[in-house]
């Protein structure tokens, strides 16, 4: 039996996006942790996309993979990084998935033959997929983001979701906006009005909030709360700074400065609670260590899903940039990642692949498709060549054996079978289950998705790095280490070190005569945490770093 009803906290932006409603979301979870509440959270994408898996990740930042195998928003990366667990499919709707379960229902006859209308029963699906995610971990807290920014025509069923919840739960459910109060230049004050406006605009759909994150490039003083708390309605208390931070790890520390833990309790009259000096203090202690130290590794991150436009943007390795900085500060160090567009060191661009030399490590993330391959596979070859740590991850992986059959094996024509089919040595090839899913045009969720178990091989670096044979890592991938070829590598001195439990399919390959040169088929970074960072990683830069 429960002690006190389930709690819902709904976490909507007001004004603009990218203001870090994910950030204060995960942020309130973890403040919330620290007085032993099981929080879980739930993410809403307004978007039509069934998942994230299919999106060009130069445009929509990474897809992070679950351990049950969903593809999802980085958002929820960062949920699981901040709630240090492993979310699952009923964290995460999006607009297209929640029409395809209800019309899926419509479809078998689920709703018994009556007419199926937008609203309620859309409302209704979001409703009971939030409660689900709740039941499935009997969670205190059910955490619910929604996507995109109030007066969206998009987010308007999810919020229409929040407000029957309410209904449904008047003591249980608080609103949350995560506003933004800009300073222009030319006036040189904070301003208000823009949150006013959200929250008068907010209120259009049947709820207010009962609590505003003003999130703004500095402090929010005493007489802007002042100004909210009035026009909004709500207690002074009620209106959180949430000023810019150096780290997104330093901002569940300002809302405990802020008293945002006690406020919510109080509000949503949570009865018995006990604050953990021990949580609080294992979350301080990864804060502290990630402050400046006097040395510095060097890394140089070599993909090609940065260029937008004018701008660089690195979204699509979010992942890979936590899991270095998690392993960075375990090992006392800081770390400078440097970002190599692949496409740039290839071709003409080859000859200036000596620009890798100042770096402590290299690594080669994931990827698809043809762009930029020959580019990375140089960048596998000087760091095998001159002895730099080296780490590849998934396709990383993949172009490190393409690189190896190549220039030690002496298969000029070594390729994978995503770049083409019909070529002779394809060292990389399509995993069976795989070929009619393309043939009939199934790209969908149909991926060899999410966490499965591994062997690592005793004697190995990998079983070094791991101390056990088994362990059980998440994957997004649809080709493999020819089995074929496999043989081949290791005759000339390629090391595999973990495969499937039966053996079939290579999950790392390590060079021994190598300071670090080790790849995975696998992302471990999907499963790097600040209170776990991933061992891989540490050991990738414990070695760089010397
Ligand atoms: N493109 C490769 C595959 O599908 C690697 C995928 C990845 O790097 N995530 O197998």
């Amino acid at each position: 039996m429960r002690k006190f009803p389930r709690k819902y906290i709904f976490v909507v932006g007001g004004v603009m996006s990218g203001v870090g409603k994910g950030v204060a979301s995960s942020s309130i979870g973890k403040i919330l942790q620290f007085h032993n509440l099981n929080v879980t959270a739930v993410k809403i994408d307004p978007y039509v996309n069934v998942d994230a898996g299919t999106m060009n990740p130069t445009e929509h930042g990474e897809a992070f993979i679950l351990d049950d195998g969903h593809e999802c928003d980085q958002d929820m990366g960062n949920y699981e990084r901040f709630l240090n667990k492993s979310l699952r499919r009923s964290n995460y709707m999006t607009t297209g998935s929640i029409y395809l379960k209800v019309i899926q229902k419509e479809r078998s006859l689920g709703y018994g033959g009556r007419c199926v209308d937008v609203v309620p029963d859309v409302p209704f699906a979001v409703i009971e997929q939030i409660k689900e995610a709740g039941r499935r971990e009997n969670a205190d807290i059910v955490m619910v983001e929604i996507g995109g920014t109030l007066g969206e025509y998009q987010n308007i069923l999810f919020l229409e979701a929040g407000r029957m919840l309410r209904d449904q739960h008047p003591e249980d459910v608080l609103f949350v906006m995560v506003s933004y109060l800009p300073i222009p230049s030319k006036i040189g004050e904070m301003k208000t009005k823009p949150t006013q406006y959200a929250v008068r605009t907010m209120r259009q759909t049947g709820v207010s909030p009962d609590i505003i994150l003003g999130r703004s490039p500095r402090e929010m003083d005493d007489k802007r709360k002042e100004k909210l708390s009035v026009a909004c309605s709500l207690p002074k208390k009620a209106i959180i700074s949430a000023p810019d931070v150096k780290s997104i790890y330093d901002v569940p520390g300002n809302f405990m400065t802020e008293g945002l833990d006690r406020l919510i309790i109080e509000k949503l009259k949570i009865p018995g609670t006990r604050f953990s000096a021990k949580k609080s203090d294992q979350w301080d202690t990864f804060v502290r260590s990630s402050k400046p130290h006097n040395k510095e590794v060097r890394v140089a991150v070599v993909g090609k899903y940065f260029d937008t436009g004018d701008f660089v943007l690195t979204d699509a390795y979010i992942s890979v940039i936590e899991a270095l900085k998690f392993s960075a500060y375990k090992n006392g160090v800081d770390i400078d990642i440097n970002w190599f567009n692949s496409k740039k060191l290839e071709g003409k661009g080859a000859k200036d692949i000596a620009v890798l030399k100042e770096f402590d490590g290299i690594v080669v993330p994931g990827g698809f498709g043809s762009s930029g391959i020959e580019g990375k596979i140089n960048a596998i070859r000087y760091a095998r060549e001159q002895g730099i740590p080296f780490l590849g991850l998934c396709y990383g992986m993949q172009l490190a054996s393409i690189e190896y059959a190549r220039n030690v094996c002496g298969i000029a024509g070594a390729t994978s079978y995503e770049l083409d089919p019909d070529a002779k040595d394809k060292v990389i090839t399509i995993m069976p289950a795989q070929e009619k899913l393309l043939r009939d045009g199934n790209y969908g969720g149909s991926m060899r998705l999410g966490a499965y178990p591994a062997v690592v091989r005793e004697g190995t670096l990998a079983h070094k790095i791991y101390g056990t044979t088994e362990i059980s890592e998440r994957h997004r991938h649809r080709y493999e280490l020819n089995p074929e070829y496999g043989n081949v590598l290791e005759e000339n001195g390629l090391v595999i070190s973990a495969t499937s439990p039966d053996g079939v399919l290579a999950e790392i390959i390590e060079l021994p005569d190598h300071p670090f040169f080790l790849a995975t088929q696998f992302h471990p970074e999907m499963k790097a945490r600040p209170l776990d960072p991933h061992p891989i990683f540490t050991e990738f830069l414990r070695v760089a770093s010397e």
